[in-house]
């Protein structure tokens, strides 16, 4: 089958001499190659900025008169021609891993891409999108299924009374990459989700990310009852039916995508409970199409199918009631000739067996491969776990980690990218992972690391205070509302950054906990301080949309005197600025709450120093010598304050201001470096896919040959 972009998407016709522009476009490669971005910057930078760095909305934007000036500029026509074949040879190349996998088809909820594709809401969606774009650097076959979310997440937007409203944030179809995929009459490709009652449709967009497909479900069509048209309309909706119908769209209409589309794949890999219904439809499948029994169906799932689980709580699992479930899946089970009985055991937690069915458990259940996300919270996962877990073997444990990593070429910032060409070449990113190669950045003299990290603060403090403008002239802000969302941020300071998801377990106002020990630090006269504070609460978060209302009040209290900022709406395009903006990054969550964690490996791929309790990822990486550790398990707010303000006192802010006569703070500098050096290699999503192939999809690829 077919897609065709021109069905949704209008690009208006570009001349024949870049007329690549518009394939370079359709993908979300350039998205991660610092050439593709410039590309689009060299034909009008400030269209690329209007547009938001949307390249489609860019071409359609520009006019014509200067697309045909820009044939004749010698220079941006030779760094076309370059990009251009950089892109084609990069869709061409081969496979860079030595041992070819079985083809896998990756199952997620949510992907965060690129901010032109609102179909994420944090954590989760930011790992999905790095293993896609991994996948795609390493040339693995893999193809991605998710949802299409029509509305998007949600935009944030902070009164002045400090509490979040939230708008929809659509996705606007066509100015995304994302194309129909039509069938054989050019229609727009439509599936039933099979055995379901009431009958649910959905039809099928992609996007192209490198050389992966990414596949999204879309309910919002005509075929569907208006209550189902919704199903897929926001992320992780509260309302549990909706919430159910939802994850059988996405698990079995998924799977039912990838037969009816002819996609070959052996391996299935579901990135947490939201889409474990596709274990079902294989089994089915298996049953129907292979003529198996259903125990040898079962077996040949469990055997090939990986479970992702991400967190340490049994109560953040999805737990459907065994009503519900029967209301949907009455027609199913008959077909897969189980009993209720028998088919409600597959997700019944022995911990609670009357709560429902568990859709963590279920995974555990049908997939003989199961892995955390740290090894720490492999201990945590295999504790709350052992009543559902077989026992482990030596070689093989019942519950196996595979550490987060992230996709450095998506999180570098540009000008650091620039000197890791220089000293590496451009093949760098074939040797990423190999720590001994990331002893360049002690080339790097301390002056210059000193003068890129300074200036990315600036271009923050530009960035945020270019946001605020933006938005007092559309909405004529409250001068109070300025001032919170950074302003009078100083490019000099200190900074420290927290930005993450507002939700009580990651204790967002914990720095805030003993304000007049907090006054002064911050205000101390020759080694001030400053805090940026970014973060969405999930709508029906009302303890996170009040932890975020404390912090939006303490930055207008005029005791602060403007050195508190929260940043409104944060998404990929700010977590960007503020990752490479600022000195240091808090991480303070509960103890064991944080599965893993990702934004302090981007942070330190960019020299932005981790500051950090020792939970998640945090334990693998601290060294002593590439950030700092603080807190204590189980964590108690009050010692947990006391140490971080301690360890800001004694050590973190007097390093910053230990300056040389050039300005530059070079014992800092020697931190940044460690954390540069220690942490990307072994951080990297080229490491997590490695970890992927070794424990996981070569062993199932070897044992499902033999
Ligand atoms: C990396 C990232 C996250 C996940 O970070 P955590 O450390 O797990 O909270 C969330 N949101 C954005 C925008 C990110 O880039």
């Amino acid at each position: 089958m077919n897609s065709d972009p021109s069905v949704n998407i209008a690009i208006p016709e570009l001349p024949e001499a870049i007329r690549g522009l518009k394939e370079i476009s359709l993908n979300l490669w350039w998205t991660w190659n610092s050439r593709g971005k410039n590309l689009f910057k060299l034909l009008n930078a400030y269209l690329w900025k209007e547009s938001n760095h949307n390249p489609i909305l860019m071409l359609q934007m520009i006019s014509a008169d200067e697309l045909g000036k820009a044939c004749e500029n010698e220079y941006f026509m030779r760094e076309y021609h370059y990009v251009y074949d950089l892109f084609k040879v990069y869709i061409d190349d081969s496979n860079i891993y030595a041992d070819e996998p079985l083809p896998i088809a990756y199952f997620c909820a949510e992907y965060g891409l690129h901010h032109s594709v609102p179909i994420y809401s944090g954590g989760l969606g930011f790992l999905a999108g790095d293993i896609l774009k991994e996948s795609s650097d390493m040339g693995l076959p893999m193809v991605g299924i998710g949802f299409m979310y029509p509305k998007g997440y949600v935009r944030q937007f902070m009164g002045a009374d400090g509490w979040q409203n939230s708008a929809e944030e659509p996705i606007e179809k066509d100015v995304a990459p994302i194309e129909r995929v039509l069938d054989e009459e050019k229609n727009h490709f439509t599936i039933q989700v099979p055995f379901i009652d009431p009958p649910v449709y959905a039809s099928v967009w992609k996007i192209n990310v490198g050389r992966v497909t990414l596949y999204l479900l879309d309910t919002d069509i005509d075929e569907n009852d208006p209550w189902d048209r919704q199903i897929s309309s926001r992320l992780y909706t509260p309302d549990l039916n909706q919430r159910l119908r939802q994850q059988i769209v996405l698990g079995i209409g998924g799977y039912r995508v990838l037969e009816e589309l002819g996609i070959e794949y052996s391996i299935l890999h579901l990135n947490e409970g939201h889409p474990a219904f596709a274990l079902f439809e294989r089994v089915r499948s298996f049953m129907e199409n292979e003529n198996l029994a259903l125990e040898e169906a079962l077996a040949k799932v469990k055997s090939t199918s990986v479970f992702t689980t991400h967190t340490p709580l049994q109560a953040a699992t999805d737990v459907y009631n065994f009503d519900m479930m029967s209301a949907s899946f009455r027609d199913y089970w008959e077909k897969m000739g189980m009993s209720k009985e028998q088919f409600m055991h597959f997700g019944i937690n022995p911990d609670d067996p009357n709560a429902g069915f568990n859709m963590t458990v279920f995974g555990m259940n049908l997939c003989d491969h199961r892995n955390a996300v740290s090894k720490k919270h492999c201990e945590v996962a295999t504790k709350i776990w052992s009543h559902v877990l077989p026992e482990s073997t030596k070689e093989k444990p019942a519950m196996d980690y595979v550490t987060n990593g992230v996709h450095l070429p998506t999180w570098i910032g540009d000008e650091l990218y620039t000197v890791l060409v220089d000293a590496l070449g451009d093949k760098w990113d074939l040797i990423q992972d190999d720590s001994a190669l990331w002893g360049f950045v002690n080339d790097i003299s301390n002056k210059r690391l000193w003068k890129i990290s300074q200036k990315n603060k600036v271009t923050m403090v530009n960035f945020i205070r270019e946001r605020v403008r933006i938005k007092y002239a559309k909405d004529g802000i409250d001068p109070v509302v300025a001032m919170t969302e950074g302003v009078l941020l100083d490019p000099d300071v200190l900074t420290i950054g927290f930005a993450r998801r507002m939700t009580a377990y990651k204790r967002p106002d914990l720095i805030l906990h003993d304000l007049d020990r907090l006054e002064k630090i911050v205000n101390n006269r020759d080694k001030p301080v400053q805090l940026v504070f970014a973060g969405k609460a999930h709508p029906s978060d009302i303890e996170g949309k009040k932890i975020l209302q404390h912090i939006f009040k303490t930055a207008q209290d005029g005791r602060f005197r403007g050195r508190i900022a929260f940043i409104e709406d944060y998404g990929e395009n700010v977590a960007k600025y503020l990752l490479h903006g600022v000195d240091v990054w808090l991480n303070n969550p509960q103890i064991p709450m944080e599965a893993c964690g990702t934004s302090g490996m981007k942070a330190s791929l960019n020299g932005t120093l981790h500051l950090s309790v020792p939970d998640g990822w945090w334990p693998e990486a601290y060294n002593g010598r590439n950030g700092w550790a603080f807190g204590k398990e189980p964590s108690d707010t009050v010692t947990d304050a006391e140490a971080l303000y301690a360890l800001l006192e004694n050590e973190i802010i007097p390093l910053y201001y230990d300056v040389d006569n050039n300005g530059v703070p070079n014992h800092w500098v020697l931190k940044m470096k460690e954390a540069m050096q220690s942490i990307p290699p072994a951080f990297s999503a080229r490491r997590m896919m490695k970890d992927y192939l070794d424990k996981f999809y070569i062993p199932i690829s070897k044992n499902a040959q033999a």
